[in-house]
């Protein structure tokens, strides 16, 4: 069903780190079902906004609300269960797992147990095993990773690295998915498929929002662009308009 009013909600949030202002009053909010790219030049506070979102960073003032749940510094876990996921520019896979176990280990098992409570014990816990296994081995499929579900993530080019970071955030089936530069390191067919996976992901109702440093993509992917310049929002609006916007070119020359 389709979401009544915003997926995320960003109201006058500050993010002070002694004496620095990492992110200065920032309010925006992103409708369910949009793509909304966030860039600007380094320093500039994606990131720490990206953390605050997800519970990672106490905000110094203001608040994040989720769907029109207040969330503000609600513990991560709890982020995750209200439906946020998130990719970290650094990639965090598990490099002991196979591709398939790191996608495993982050099911939703809350709903997949569901299915099977009355089931009778033994024979319930078995066929719960093999239900996340089947689970685990959609969403590879889905992403174009089958080939790879039993490799270790460290032995497999960069690119397919990055998409099974994107693969193992979905795994939680989140309504509302935090890109934190997903296409750093591709090449153009790698950043080419991103873009088509983010699009499907998008195409299954959820919101994305997307730090991301490669313009074409950004301006090809996005349906809005909002620009950050020392911890501030300077522009905000169709990706076209705000490329050609003074204040951002202005920002970027610096950069
Ligand atoms: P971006 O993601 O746009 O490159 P960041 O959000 O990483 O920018 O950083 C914004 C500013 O906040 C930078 O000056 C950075 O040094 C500072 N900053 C970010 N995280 C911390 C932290 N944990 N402690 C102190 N300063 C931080």
């Amino acid at each position: 069903a389709p979401q009544a009013g915003p997926m995320l909600e960003v109201t006058g949030v500050s993010k002070h780190f002694r004496g620095l202002t990492a992110l200065q009053d920032i309010t925006l909010t992103v409708p369910a079902g949009q793509i909304r790219g966030i860039v600007g030049p380094n320093g500039s506070g994606k990131t720490t906004l990206f953390n605050v979102v997800s519970g990672l960073y106490k905000p110094s003032a203001g608040r994040v609300a989720i769907a029109g749940t207040d969330l503000t510094a609600a513990r991560p876990y709890r982020l995750a269960q209200a439906g946020i996921a998130r990719t970290f520019q650094n990639l965090r896979l598990f490099a002991a797992l196979t591709v398939r176990e790191n996608v495993l280990v982050a099911l939703d098992r809350s709903r997949i147990r569901s299915i099977w409570r009355y089931a009778v014990w033994q024979v319930g816990v078995w066929r719960h095993d093999r239900e996340l296994r089947r689970r685990a081995d959609q969403i590879l499929e889905r992403f174009g990773l089958t080939d790879f579900a039993d490799s270790l993530p460290g032995a497999l080019p960069y690119g397919i690295q990055r998409r099974v970071e994107v693969a193992r955030a979905m795994a939680a089936t989140p309504r509302l998915l935090l890109l934190d530069e997903p296409a750093a390191g591709l090449n153009g067919e790698e950043v080419r498929q991103l873009a088509e996976i983010v699009r499907s992901i998008r195409g299954a109702g959820v919101t994305v929002v997307v730090i991301e440093h490669n313009m074409g993509l950004v301006m090809s992917l996005c349906d809005q662009v909002t620009v950050l310049s020392n911890g501030r929002i300077i522009a905000d609006g169709e990706p076209a308009r705000v490329a050609v916007d003074p204040h951002v070119i202005e920002a970027y020359l610096g950069d």
